[in-house]
């Protein structure tokens, strides 16, 4: 059943008591008048949805009561009752914004009509103003959504809000840290300016009414609760509103909005676009408060990263040497003992030297490739000859686990220029990890070959194998993937992001194919050749012009 209010004003009793028979028989309330004075007492007391006033009637007139009560109540839908069905009534009562009008007499159905008819205009009428207020709004959020500085944030919601709802100051408070209200902007408030007891007020105020969840919205101070009434005279403003900012339910912080021209008055659709503006304002501040939580915890990993590698490039550099004046008097020491057992004893000594000269040396490596110190040194490169070297260099290793070492290298392989020394370090990690994952008796392969436009080596093992969503994170400095603790194999987890920083500095690729159990397959693909480093840019003055041949001087 609806439940409208209608106002009838016909100042001929008989017609009046008709209408309201009929409009009561269908169910909205009614209140029925006989004079225009009547009806415009009536409009100021209560508000109505719809207003059916006859035109012709003594004392104020049907279309002038109608133009009085627009004034209090702008939404007011007005039907028209006329004794004078022309075509000039018709547009005259459009003009007046009249949403239908009615021919006396009229029948019982024709007024039910009407009236439906009017509010279901008006229905439509307000459906069409939310939906178009969405543009803006969907506009808004899609800045606010990107802004993640709080002090820009604010500013935009401040000017958004202002800006769609015509008022012509603001102020955008939100909670500090500490939960109490902080004012982040403001416009046409100086807040600099004002007395500080003012200024307590508003936040006090605004805590208050924060504290209520609700939208507030007076029009003028004559009809607003005193603690509004209060914040207006000292802020002299006319019409005001106030708006939580809510984001899942708690206050982040509370928006103030005001007219202060005489007679300036917020439109009824303001709040809920308000309200609208605000829930979407709320979000957009906790997302930036979070993204500043992320960026400052990013910051502080950042600076722990930058300690620990610090760390790391001292102790290398610090270690580097004691280890080398060791291995020197060891190295003498086998050569000059005669005894047997002590040489075997040092030569366990420097054989452990070199283990730790060669971690060492990995950090050393590693760090060199995070800061971009490692320099190219580019020269033709035998891939065979890079193999044999790699391979020399773990003869001892091989031997003791048995395995089994296949080298398959076209004869007629063409050398390529790159950096032999880079390569031949990615040839002995790689190596070097096929042997170790390779249980005894095994067999470990290196393979190479001119594919497309790329060199292709291969060191495959029947190893142990690697789970494929492994097989990005290994080539991370310092993963292994084996908990440390409980690892069988020696190594710090450098190896391979080494091969992968040497491989890209010579502007290739590297990759792996491998399950657990079926062993691995480590490919790097470089270029054929591959350009020196650009020489730096010179940034001082070397010579002045007065020095080169044929400057000014000569
Ligand atoms: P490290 O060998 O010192 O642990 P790497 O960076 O060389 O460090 O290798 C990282 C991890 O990748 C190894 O700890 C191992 O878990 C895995 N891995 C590397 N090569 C092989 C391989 N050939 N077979 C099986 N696993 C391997």
């Amino acid at each position: 059943m609806p439940r409208e209010k209608i106002l009838i004003a016909d100042d001929e009793p008989d017609v009046l008591n008709l209408c309201t028979r009929i409009v009561c028989s269908e169910g909205y309330e009614v209140t029925g008048v006989l004079t225009g004075e009547e009806a415009i007492e009536a409009a100021q007391r209560e508000r109505y949805d719809l207003f059916l006033t006859d035109m012709i009637m003594p004392g104020i007139r049907g279309l002038e009561t109608t133009r009085i009560i627009r004034t209090y109540q702008p939404d007011i839908v007005c039907v028209l009752m006329t004794g004078h069905g022309t075509m000039d009534t018709a547009i005259q009562a459009l003009q007046l914004g009249f949403s239908e009008f009615v021919v006396k007499p009229f029948s019982t159905l024709d007024l039910k009509l009407a009236i439906s008819r009017a509010l279901e205009k008006e229905r439509l009428r307000r459906e069409n103003a939310r939906l178009s207020a969405l543009i803006p709004l969907f506009e808004i959020n899609k800045t606010l959504m990107t802004t993640v500085e709080e002090g820009q944030l604010a500013r935009r919601v401040l000017r958004a809000a202002c800006d769609e709802l015509g008022a012509t100051r603001g102020i955008l408070m939100l909670r500090r840290t500490d939960g109490r209200l902080f004012v982040r902007t403001s416009t046409g408030f100086d807040v600099d300016q004002a007395q500080p007891e003012t200024m307590s007020f508003v936040l006090h105020t605004a805590e208050a009414l924060l504290q209520e969840r609700q939208q507030v919205l007076a029009q003028t101070s004559a009809g607003a609760e005193a603690r509004v009434a209060e914040f207006m005279r000292r802020t002299q403003i006319e019409s005001f509103m106030f708006s939580p900012l809510l984001a899942m339910d708690a206050p982040v912080g509370a928006l103030v909005l005001a007219k202060s021209e005489r007679g300036a008055r917020f439109a009824p659709g303001d709040s809920e676009l308000l309200s609208v503006l605000c829930g979407q304002a709320a979000i957009a501040f906790q997302n930036a408060s979070l993204f500043e939580q992320i960026q400052r915890a990013y910051q502080e990993l950042q600076e722990l990263d930058d300690m620990k590698s610090e760390f790391i490039n001292i102790a290398a550099h610090e270690l580097r040497t004691p280890l080398a004046i060791l291995m020197g008097h060891v190295d003498l020491l086998v050569e000059e003992i005669e005894d047997t057992q002590i040489k075997a004893r040092l030569q366990i000594v420097l054989r452990n030297a070199l283990r730790l000269r060669g971690l060492v040396n990995a950090l050393l490596d590693m760090r060199h490739l995070q800061n971009g110190e490692a320099q190219l040194e580019i020269a033709p490169c035998h891939i065979s000859d890079l193999i044999r070297d790699a391979m020399d260099d773990l003869a001892s290793m091989v031997e003791a686990k048995g395995i089994q070492v296949l080298v398959n290298v076209p004869a007629d392989l063409e050398p390529v220029l790159t950096d032999p020394q880079k390569v031949l370090l990615t040839l002995s990690n790689l190596i070097q990890n096929a042997i170790k994952f390779t249980p005894q008796g095994g067999r470990v392969g290196v393979e190479a070959n001119v594919h497309e436009d790329e060199l292709r080596v291969s060191v495959w093992d029947t190893g142990i194998g690697i789970h494929a969503e492994e097989h990005e994170r290994i080539f991370l400095p310092f993963y292994q993937v084996e908990p440390s603790l409980t690892r069988e194999h020696e190594g710090i987890g450098l190896g391979l992001s080494i091969a992968k920083g040497m491989v890209e500095r010579c502007k290739g690729r590297i990759w792996v194919e491998s399950e657990p159990g079926q062993g691995s397959r480590f490919i790097f693909a470089l270029p054929l050749r591959i350009d020196p480093d650009p020489v730096p840019a010179v940034t001082g003055i070397l010579f002045s012009s007065e020095d080169v041949p044929g400057g000014p001087s000569s």
